[in-house]
């Protein structure tokens, strides 16, 4: 589900660099026009509303943004809380109201985020043996509009905790073992007592463990992991865009301890392109025809992403005219072929003319009359008929 969720930037209308002040316009402006109180009854602007709210909980506050920055919406996903997409979807609007209430009180209400239990629980689950999973991991990767056209591979090198392998992870030097926890005897809590009341504490010192190290491998310190950079291949399937999501599995920071790996988020950004426009599958290209060949007719070399192709100009073609090119656009992303490629024609006045060309040109005037105008006349004609006879 977190799939389909929209990003909250965009959702706010910001950029990924927009200051914390931004972001607090931004989501004042949207929550005063979709506020449900000025849009009755209209369950459009109610989600509007719940959306955007939603978002400026997570991106409105630092720590959530550096998360979500990090992981996007899977930073809230998964562990024992049950998830972050199913728990929002249960907040009904009363709260949302609370929280915006809250957002705009003067900063002192605000009864605790909604979010905040849907942090915290099942991201750092470090197990009763010590096993350490590791964290998932975003990449942003820019592509050229080709690369997005029909996919390719691309190898990309991140820097991430990788499992130490002097110690295979473990954090012990090699040869040597670990050994009981003399501070809660192997059992991973302690209990301290107050008054009455005895009260069990995860050991502070083994970290609910049981077993400490008692010689750190020397290349890792002990933490099983180092820190390194690692070539990644990655497969850009033809036809993603802007935003586009790919996850590799296990391709995140290892774990330690014999704890999973995390995941690698691969963020695509494709980059804009001199000639063509992309209007989901299909790519637009603007064509500049000269006067005379959109009048006469003739042929066009016209750019596609496979080289020029030739384009007939039939006689008489209007500037803004759409050709299309079919199949030459980009390939759909879940492989139902390819898009069209539309050409718009851009008639070019001529410029820079002789004395001779005027003379033609203004010859030229003369000898047409209105019919070998028609879309002038009819303008005329309809213009005339709204100001009403002289
Ligand atoms: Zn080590
Ligand atoms: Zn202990």
């Amino acid at each position: 589900m977190s799939r389909n969720k929209k990003d909250f930037y965009d959702v706010l209308g910001v950029s990924r660099s927009a200051s914390e002040d931004d972001i607090k316009k931004a989501y004042r402006k949207l929550a005063l026009q979709y506020h449900p109180d000025r849009n009755p009854g209209n369950k459009e602007s109610e989600e509007k509303f719940k959306e955007i709210t939603e978002a400026y909980e997570v991106i409105g506050d630092p720590d959530k943004r550096a998360r979500y920055d990090q992981f996007g919406h899977d930073a809230f996903m998964g562990g024992a809380g049950g998830g972050f997409g199913g728990g929002f979807g249960g907040v009904d609007l009363e709260e949302a109201l609370r929280t915006f209430m809250g957002a705009f009180g003067g900063g002192g209400g605000g009864g605790g985020g909604i979010f905040d239990s849907f942090f915290g629980g099942g991201f750092d689950d470090r197990g009763r043996g010590g096993a350490v999973p590791g964290s998932d991991i975003r990449y942003d990767l820019e592509i050229e509009f080709e690369e997005a056209a029909f996919g390719g591979a691309r190898e990309i090198e991140i820097p991430k905790l990788c499992e130490c392998s002097s110690c295979g992870g473990e954090g012990a030097e090699p040869g040597t073992k670990r050994v009981t926890c003399k501070s809660c005897g192997g059992r991973g809590q302690v209990s301290s007592s107050a008054g009455f009341i005895n009260i069990l504490r995860t050991c502070g010192k083994c970290g609910g463990i049981g077993s400490v190290i008692q010689n750190p491998c020397k290349k890792c310190r002990g933490e099983g992991r180092i820190h390194l950079k690692k070539k990644i291949s990655v497969k850009v399937p033809a036809g993603v865009e802007t935003g586009s999501r790919l996850r590799i599995t296990g391709a995140g920071e290892d774990g330690a301890r014999g704890g999973h790996a995390g995941d690698l988020y691969v963020v695509i950004h494709v980059k804009a392109h001199e000639l063509f426009e992309r209007h989901g599958d299909d790519i637009l290209c603007e064509m500049p025809v000269s006067f005379a060949t959109a009048a006469l007719g003739g042929s066009v070399d016209v750019p596609t992403l496979e080289g020029m192709t030739a384009l007939k100009i039939p006689e008489g073609t209007q500037s803004g005219k759409i050709f299309r090119l079919k199949s030459k656009g980009i390939a759909n992303i879940k492989g139902y072929g390819r898009g069209d490629q539309l050409v718009r024609v851009a008639l070019e006045t001529p410029m820079n003319l002789s004395a001779e060309q005027k003379q033609l040109l203004a010859k030229f005037a003369e000898l047409s009359g209105e019919k070998h105008h028609p879309i002038c006349r009819s303008f005329l004609e309809k213009a005339k008929k709204w100001f009403g006879p002289k």
